[in-house]
């Protein structure tokens, strides 16, 4: 498979928005015992909570359109439910863009 001028680009966009993503996830359970710890009231946890909510809305949505630079598709997207693996779920390409990686091996 040709690689286009743009690929590597195109990964590291990729990359940075799953990164994101388990960032927020990740920050989850530090930040609510850190609002419920200092903030001493349910309205400022609430208040926080909501922001996160939010937050993981949007990077989800951003990571599961993102698109596949080897062939093109929703790289966490064959059908309604994104799942966000670390392959492109139509090509096999690996997140890494390592060739040698890919999920599907093609016969050539
Ligand atoms: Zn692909």
């Amino acid at each position: 498979m040709k690689k286009k001028p743009d690929f590597n680009i195109q990964m590291r966009t990729l990359r940075r928005r799953r990164l994101f993503l388990w960032f927020l996830v990740a920050i989850y359970i530090p930040m609510m015992w850190l609002v419920l710890h200092f903030g001493q009231s349910d309205r400022i946890a609430g208040v926080f909570f909501g922001i996160w909510v939010v937050l993981v809305a949007i990077a989800a949505n951003f990571t599961a359109f993102c698109r596949c630079p080897a062939c093109g598709n929703f790289f966490h997207m064959n059908g309604p439910i994104p799942m966000y693996l670390r392959h492109c779920l139509h090509c096999g390409m690996h997140i890494s863009g390592d060739e040698k990686r890919n999920h599907f091996h093609k016969k050539s």
